[in-house]
């Protein structure tokens, strides 16, 4: 049989690649109107609908056969719909009732409070229907799910075509079913997939060592597979694939950084790092001299350093830094430390002086609050090179300030780390080693898929001697005893926060219902001294009523999350979280960071709405381990809304999973490295079709994840 023309003139003058490259319309069954719709879905060419993956599969390969079933048993049955009806029953409740018959027999199924489902079911359809069978006048399924496999004909007929296949179920929208999007996929498939198998870039030893199939093996199985168990491995073949060419986009653009000129090798004899590890008073952890040994090793080296620097608050980064800064130091250039509030950079100035002490290398702090005649002495001496260590607000690299000879950038980020704050330290350039340190754990496999360009190191192991936050998980019925718990603690002398949720959007809102909170607990509290802070104050008083904290004259902190960011106040002790629930894990852990600084034993307490138990605070009151919670906060949420809250979005990873895939990730990560290595910029023959792939792949999307 010939096909019908339906490809318009311009589809077929776009040469040889005219079907993966069209316009979706001109597929065959599409057409300007279902091109539309397809685009809800982002379908816009032929190739999107290529790899238009189902969202899941109906496998009608072990369906059970009608007449075995019993009440009690969880169900999964193909019929045909012999006879449907909408039946209003005495509760007026409207229930929508069909009978399914297979080879074996007839069952009856319901779907109360469903009437509209008359409207998308017909006497004839083939359905898949799943869900418990329960007695009710005789057999009844009532379907959690259910799915219409093909339309029509007439009863019984279609059974033995469709029976023992593996339906699968597209993305639909309105006007455009998931049967109509497997129908058009059936007709285009054979011809875009003879067009794509010329784009096989995996090799074949690579695809083996785990044991995936080719690519138009691969997206033949997923369109139409012929059991559920070959899904897997030909979805990991997609990941791998898109993993990779994330991996290659991360390692040019890391070589492009290591190939910057002007990078130095810091190689002089120890000098004042040896001064400081002598004179700490305590002895480095092991994840502090792993870390400490990996920087360094980036410090000798030609190529610029870019390494992040993650750890959980508390676990000791800033010895870390510390040492860093004297390294470059030592080897005769000046070192900057970037804090992001003015007040951090002051505790980090503080911090840095007594840990310095030894060395004679006090540094200098630069913030907006350093004017006048202290402000052209400091900037006076950085520019003579006089300052060797240099503390400020990431302003000290935007305002123009001069360096006689800097070479490390250390940057405190104790927010996640941004695309914007990666784009600033890609602008400071130059060859100047940067070293980014963030106290928001992530999963290992986020970190390598959002910063893939960076080197990172971990400090996953806090100093011994720690006594861990304890943790609670309070409902409505506790309520009470937390805030009288509280008080005693004021009573002791500590110090304690009242944390008010986020309300979604809303500053002013949050505001205000902080402001109520704050109203209320300065009644309860009136012989303590009680503090408000939020997002709608000026920086001003944000900063005045921290510092007040800070000094000891506010007892009781009720903030909004602008606390997250934070400061040191080794007296606080108590943290209450209001409405828990609302914020995801990594928050909620980096909220509880700020108690637990000091000798004292520190409690945090997190409210619930109601008395139900809810799997996410009690993970969170488990443990004190940052990475184990973002792993948690991974597995709990998914990756999607991991992605969600990134700049970037969800588009980044369509077929891979962080959790699954954690494997292919390190090898696509390791092979990408390696390819880069020898040709940089895929200019030999053998990875020329890598190159262009690459390019058609990430055209115009480097820029959405990628610096620069
Ligand atoms: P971070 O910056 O990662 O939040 P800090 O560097 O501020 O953590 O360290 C927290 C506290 O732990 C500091 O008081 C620091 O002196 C102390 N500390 C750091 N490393 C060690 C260690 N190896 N043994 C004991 N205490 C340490
Ligand atoms: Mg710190």
């Amino acid at each position: 049989m010939i096909d019908a023309p339906r490809h318009s003139a311009e589809a077929r003058m776009a040469g040889p690649r005219s079907l993966l490259s069209s316009q979706v319309q001109y597929l065959k069954g599409v057409g300007p109107r279902r091109a539309e719709r397809f685009a809800q879905i982002r379908v816009e060419t032929g190739r999107d609908l290529l790899f238009l993956l189902p969202h899941r599969y109906e496998d009608a390969t072990t369906v059970d056969p009608i007449a075995g079933l019993a009440p009690g048993d969880d169900a999964t049955v193909i019929g045909t719909v012999i006879s449907k009806g909408v039946i209003p029953t005495r509760r007026k409740l409207r229930v929508f009732r069909a009978v399914l018959r297979d080879d074996s027999g007839l069952i009856e199924c319901a779907w109360p409070g469903q009437p509209w489902l008359d409207r998308s079911i017909a006497k004839g359809d083939l359905v898949l229907v799943s869900g418990p069978v329960r007695f009710f006048h005789g057999r009844q399924i009532q379907p959690r799910e259910h799915t219409v496999l093909s339309r029509g004909g007439s009863p019984g007929d279609d059974r033995g075509v469709e029976a023992g296949r593996v339906f699968p179920v597209y993305p639909a929208t309105e006007g455009l079913t998931h049967r109509q999007v497997r129908t058009i996929v059936e007709e285009n498939l054979e011809a875009l997939i003879g067009e794509i198998e010329g784009h096989e870039v995996l090799p074949a030893a690579w695809r083996e060592a785990h044991g995936l199939p080719s690519l138009d093996a691969a997206l033949r199985t997923l369109h139409q597979p012929t059991r559920v168990a070959d899904v897997e491995p030909a979805r990991r073949r997609l990941a791998f694939e898109e993993l990779f060419f994330l991996q290659l986009l991360h390692a040019r653009a890391r070589a492009r950084v290591r190939s910057e000129s002007g990078g130095r090798a810091f190689r002089s004899e120890p000098t004042l790092t040896a001064t400081l590890l002598e004179t700490l008073p305590f002895e480095l952890t092991a994840a502090q001299r792993r870390v400490w040994g990996e920087i360094r090793a980036d410090m000798e080296a030609e190529a610029p350093m870019n390494r992040l620097l993650q750890g959980d608050v508390g676990s000791g980064k800033t010895v870390i830094a510390a040492l860093a800064m004297l390294r470059a130091v030592e080897c005769g250039a000046q070192a900057v430390l970037m804090a992001p509030t003015e007040l951090l950079a002051e505790q980090h100035a503080r911090t840095l002086s007594d840990l310095l002490e030894p060395t004679k290398t006090g540094p200098v702090l630069l913030t907006g609050s350093v004017t006048g005649k202290a402000r052209q002495y400091a900037l006076q001496r950085i520019e003579s090179g006089e300052a060797r260590v240099v503390v400020g607000t990431h302003a000290v690299i935007q305002a123009g300030v001069r360096f006689s000879c800097l070479g490390l950038a250390v940057i405190d980020e104790q927010h996640r780390f941004g695309v914007e704050q990666r784009r600033k330290l890609r602008e400071m350039g130059g060859g100047t080693d940067a070293l980014v340190m963030s106290a928001t754990p992530i999963p290992r496999s986020l970190a390598l898929v959002l910063y893939g360009d960076l080197d990172v190191s971990v400090v996953d192991e806090m100093p011994p001697g720690r006594r861990p936050v304890i943790t609670g998980v309070r409902g409505p019925d506790s309520r009470e005893a937390a805030f009288e718990f509280l008080r005693e603690q004021l009573g002791e002398g500590r110090q304690g926060y009242v944390v008010y949720p986020l309300v979604e959007e809303s500053e002013v809102l949050e505001a205000r219902a902080a402001t109520a909170m704050f109203e209320r607990l300065r009644e309860r509290y009136a012989e303590f001294e009680v503090g408000l802070l939020h997002g709608r104050m000026s920086a001003g008083d944000k900063e005045a009523m921290m510092r007040r904290f800070l000094e000891g004259t506010v007892h009781l902190l009720v903030a909004t999350t602008v606390i997250e960011v934070g400061i040191d106040v080794p007296n606080a002790s108590i943290m209450l979280i209001e409405d828990a629930e609302r914020f995801g894990l990594a928050q909620l852990h980096q909220l509880r960071g700020r108690v637990g600084r000091g000798a004292e034993q520190s409690y945090c307490v997190a409210f619930r709405a109601s008395e139900a138990p809810s799997e996410r605070l009690s993970a969170f009151a488990a443990t004190t381990d940052g990475f184990r919670l973002a792993e948690e906060d991974l597995r709990l949420r998914g990756q999607g809304d991991l992605f969600g809250r990134e700049q970037h979005g969800a588009a980044l990873l369509r077929f891979a999973d962080l959790e699954r895939d954690r494997d292919l990730l390190e090898d696509a990560r390791r092979r990408a490295r390696e390819l880069v290595d020898i040709d940089p910029e895929l200019a030999r023959p053998e990875h020329r079709r890598l190159g262009r792939e690459l390019e058609e792949r990430h055209a115009g999307r480097e820029e959405l994840y990628l610096v620069g």
